[in-house]
C-alpha cells in the first residue's frame, strides 16, 4: 500500500506512533485496525492526509515558539500594543473566579 498510513503489522504503527505525531496540529497519533490493510495510524482531528513529524522536532519547536511569544509580548508592550499588566497572580486568580 503506497499510503504510509497504513501498517501491515501492530508493532509498525505502534513504532510510528511512539516517536511521530502529526505534521498539521503535532498532537498524539491514534491506531486503528483496518481490515484490509493492517493497522491505520492516524490523527483524529487532521485525518490521514497530514503526515506526521518527530515529536523531538515538535517538542523543540514548541519550546522555539514559547521562547519567541514572551519576546513578542515584551515588545508589544513596549510599543504600548499591549497594556502593561501591573496586576500580581492573586488578582488574575481572583478576576478568573478562583
Ligand atoms: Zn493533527
Amino acid at each position: 500500500m503506497s499510503n504510509t498510513n497504513f501498517f501491515a503489522e501492530f508493532f509498525q504503527a505502534q513504532d510510528i506512533q511512539l516517536s511521530y505525531c502529526c505534521a498539521g496540529c503535532w498532537s498524539f497519533l491514534n491506531i486503528y485496525h483496518a481490515d484490509e490493510h493492517g493497522y491505520r495510524v492516524t490523527c483524529d482531528r487532521c485525518g490521514d492526509d497530514r503526515g506526521f513529524v518527530r515529536k523531538t522536532w515538535a517538542e523543540h519547536r514548541l519550546s522555539d515558539n514559547a521562547g519567541e511569544a514572551i519576546e513578542v509580548r515584551a515588545l508589544l508592550r513596549k510599543l504600548k500594543v499591549l497594556p502593561e499588566s501591573n496586576r500580581t497572580a492573586d488578582e488574575v486568580f481572583k478576576e478568573l473566579g478562583f
